[in-house]
């Protein structure tokens, strides 16, 4: 695994590649706007034509685009990664997207000799820039013991879950428990300041005991300091609440927790705060308990 490609260089992607150049690994670059890769490009990368471009000059190509509909572009289109693709070449996809697209890049990767992971990961911008991502892997365990290196370098808690699919499929079990903490985070916070507490005085004792959570460690210390910047934005976070919840349906699993916690989310996109972080939940159940 000595050359490495990397697409979609945004809020996780960028922060991931730094530590892959920070180790020495030649590294070549896309990202539909190039700008973005331009302080990977001053620490040393490479920046290539087209995502295609990318995958012929790697032994390994990592994806970190937004939604499956750009996955699919990426690496099944014309003249896209897997086209491009050498024998012997693994492609690794770290977008949180679609369990069944992650099975057909897999299979149609195989027909190229080429192998495929679904490599999802939690953790949030801050894991990114410190290297301590949980990775989920999925796909042939081969495969993923030949990117363990790599990994190794963007992660601390690092998982092979089983066959194409199946990390996507863990991090849906990981936005299942996020979509009602973050609703539990929000509402304890406006309980707290109606009582008139001292938020972060709140959060210093229940965030250690046993309401301990990184979106309350983390994301409820910037409700409190009206910080609601990305972070993860409210857009991925409705994106992987559909995809959990046709998963479920297609499972025939009731899962009304995350139905409900993916309405409140809803509704802060119809309120127009679909580039916010996801702590800018708060602001929907804020204004519905206005006086
Ligand atoms: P982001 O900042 O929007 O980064 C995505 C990058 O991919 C953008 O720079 C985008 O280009 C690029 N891209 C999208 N489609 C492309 C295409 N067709 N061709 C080339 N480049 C393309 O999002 P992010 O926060 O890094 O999240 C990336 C993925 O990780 C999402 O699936 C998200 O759900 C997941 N995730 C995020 C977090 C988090 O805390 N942020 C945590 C875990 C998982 P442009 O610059 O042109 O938009």
């Amino acid at each position: 695994m000595k050359k490495i490609g990397w697409i979609g260089t945004g809020v996780m992607g960028k922060s991931m590649c730094i530590h892959i150049l920070k180790n020495g690994y030649p590294l070549s670059v896309y990202n539909r706007t190039k700008e973005k890769a331009g302080e990977l490009c001053k620490e040393g990368a490479a920046w290539l034509a087209t995502p295609g471009d990318v995958a012929a000059a790697s032994d390994v190509t990592f994806t970190m685009v937004g939604e499956p509909a750009d996955v699919e572009q990426v690496i099944l289109g014309k003249g896209g990664v897997l086209a491009r693709s050498r024998p012997g070449s693994v492609i690794v996809d770290m977008t949180t997207s679609e369990p069944s697209l992650a099975r057909r890049i897999y299979e149609e990767a195989k027909g190229k000799s080429v192998s495929s992971l679904d490599a999802p990961v939690s953790g949030g911008d801050i894991g990114a820039r410190e290297g301590t991502l949980a990775i989920m892997a999925g796909g042939d365990e081969e495969a993923f013991k030949r990117v363990l290196p790599v990994f190794e370098l963007m992660g601390k808690n690092i998982a092979y879950m089983g066959g194409p699919g199946m990390g996507q499929h863990t991090k849906m079990s990981n936005q299942i428990v996020i979509a009602a903490a973050m609703v539990g985070v929000v509402e304890s916070l406006l309980y707290a300041r109606r009582a008139g507490l001292d938020l972060d005085a709140v959060i210093d004792i229940i965030g250690k005991g046993a309401a301990s959570s990184w979106c309350l460690n983390q994301l409820g210390r910037r409700i409190v300091k009206g910080d609601f910047a990305p972070g993860f934005y409210i857009r991925h976070f409705v994106k992987d609440m559909g995809i959990a919840l046709l998963e479920a349906r297609r499972m025939k699993l009731s899962l009304p927790g995350l139905a409900l916690a993916n309405q409140f989310y809803i509704a802060a996109m119809a309120e127009g705060l679909e580039t916010e972080g996801t702590q800018a939940l708060y602001k929907v159940l804020d204004r519905l308990n206005r006086p």
